[in-house]
């Protein structure tokens, strides 16, 4: 892996409004590596009279927008997803330098936005105009029409991946898009605003405000936004839909996770040892997909054994990545010494690190795995959003279940086992809204839609697949009856 870490430049993360560059209100912070600790950005705020001249930009552009053929839009889009491709080195480094990501896993990230943007490209044949004749004489019809100016906001932990969950469908649709990045993670939001003006999207169509809480708020406040679409953590998720319906807005926002791994003993070696070490330590842990509690069912030990046995050679900044900040490294630090003090063994102690000088200022944890941890305990409830997997045995798929069915989130779960009837149960029992067989990670390629349930999402609908095209549009109904033709002096 390549850190970049000695890149002096400091990146100032400006607003992107019609266009061009502005800097925002007000100074916000700075971004440190997290591979070093070094500055290695500025950032910004912008306030709710930035974002009324971005939203008036928006209305003003989306007019003539908005009534381009998809085909026109898809022009743009076709040259993006070109741009993505051809550009991956500098994308992925940038997205690695300021989330901690290893290069290659940001370039993962980068490949599923890809996906969504072929999915939002494929609407010009896949959308077509449904026509059809509800009784005699009396023809209905769809027109999917786009709602204005909406808005997006996003996290720290996918800086592209996320935003292209939302930006090619909302502006395939006819939309004009303001986005708003996390503050810790907004370099690749520059490269992004870029790569769509160069692309031909008009000036307008994709605005880039930066800020906090307080650009959030102005983005919930202003009466022009229609919709808001957001991915965070479960209780600003929560604030985010509360505050933004109450405005009167279409709000879908997705929240954090707390993912369960069904392991039985039947399970096919490699697939489970691959899957689950590859679930809960890629991007460190730091992925709302990622598995953080094993329940393990009857006897496993010997599988449990190799994934410890593998995770205890991870080596920190190759094969795994750094923690974001050094307040999550710290928080992270803190859970497994409370799970140790509520009584788990612990199995791999990722808090052992050794990584070369020049990385010492950064945010290292290596795979950390908890056995024996308590249902009741912290680390077996909490989102710890890092390399910590909590192992909890189980006398049998019942009480995993129990225990599955009773945390609040529901983003995934997944089963490793060689058994039909088993998949089965837990596909259908477990209170996720995506489900892994086999699979750490069961994110659904397009366009099966991604969304999960309870505490992990707020609002109807997911956000990408035909849920995404329906969140950022409306379907107008026109039903027609013609009168009948007489004999007019155009018939022969
Ligand atoms: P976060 O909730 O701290 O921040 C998300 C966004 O909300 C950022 O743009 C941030 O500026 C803004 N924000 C933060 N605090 C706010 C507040 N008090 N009021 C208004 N806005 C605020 O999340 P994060 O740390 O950037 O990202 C990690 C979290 O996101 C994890 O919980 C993870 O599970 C979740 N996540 C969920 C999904 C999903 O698909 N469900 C995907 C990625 C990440």
């Amino acid at each position: 892996m390549s850190s970049s870490s000695t890149s002096p430049k400091i990146v100032e993360c400006l607003n992107f409004i019609e266009g061009k560059w502005e800097t925002p209100d007000e100074k916000l912070g700075v971004i440190l590596s997290p591979f070093n600790g070094k500055t290695i950005a500025n950032t910004y705020r912008s306030s709710f009279k930035t974002i009324d001249k971005a939203v008036q930009t928006s209305k003003t552009a989306q007019k003539e927008w908005g009534q381009l053929s998809y085909r026109d839009r898809a022009l743009v889009m076709n040259q993006f997803k070109s741009w993505l491709l051809d550009n991956m080195p500098i994308l992925s480094q940038t997205i690695s330098n300021e989330c901690g990501k290893l290069p290659e896993e940001a370039r993962d990230g980068v490949l599923k936005g890809v996906e969504i943007i072929e999915f939002a490209i494929g609407l010009q044949n896949n959308d077509p105009l449904i026509k059809m004749m509800v009784s005699k004489g009396i023809q209905c019809e769809y027109r999917r029409e786009p709602l204005g100016v909406v808005a997006g906001i996003t996290p720290s932990n996918f800086p592209a991946m996320v935003p292209m969950w939302m930006i090619p469908i909302a502006i395939m649709v006819g939309n004009a898009f303001i986005w708003k990045p996390s503050e810790k993670t907004a370099m690749t939001s520059l490269l992004i605003a870029n790569a769509l003006k160069e692309c031909g999207l008009p000036d307008g169509i994709l605005n880039v405000v930066q800020g906090d809480k307080v650009t959030v708020d102005a983005l919930c406040d202003h009466e022009d936004i229609k919709a808001i679409g957001f991915v965070g953590s479960s209780p600003v998720a929560k604030y985010v839909y509360t505050r933004s319906t109450a405005n009167g807005k279409r709000a879908l926002t997705l929240g954090g996770a707390k993912n369960h791994i069904f392991l039985m003993p039947d399970a096919q070696k490699e697939l489970a040892v691959d899957g689950i070490l590859s679930s809960f330590s890629g991007c460190a842990g730091q992925r709302c997909m990622a598995a953080s509690v094993l329940l393990s069912v009857g006897e496993t030990d010997s599988l449990i054994q190799e994934i410890a046995n593998k995770a205890a050679k991870f080596q920190a900044s190759k094969d795994i990545g750094a923690i974001i900040t050094k307040q999550s490294l710290d928080r992270l630090k803190n859970a497994i010494e409370k799970s140790s003090s509520e009584g788990a063994k612990i199995l791999v102690d990722g808090r052992k690190v050794t990584v070369p000088d020049e990385l010492s200022g950064g945010n290292w944890l290596n795979p950390t795995i908890l056995d024996h941890v308590d249902p009741q305990s912290y680390s077996a409830k909490e989102e710890l959003f890092g390399p910590i997997l909590s192992i909890i045995r189980c006398k049998n798929l019942e009480q995993a279940m129990k225990i599955e069915n009773a945390n609040p989130y529901g983003n995934a779960a997944s089963v490793f086992t060689s058994r039909g009837d088993i998949a089965e149960y837990v596909s259908a029992n477990a209170k996720a809204g995506m489900i892994g067989i086999n699979i750490g990670i069961p994110v659904p390629r397009e366009p099966f839609s991604f969304g999960g349930i309870n505490l992990s999402k707020f609002g109807h609908g997911d956000i990408t697949g035909d849920g995404g095209i329906e969140f950022w549009s409306n379907r107008k109904k026109v039903t027609t009856k013609w009168f009948q033709i007489t004999n007019q002096n155009w018939m022969s």
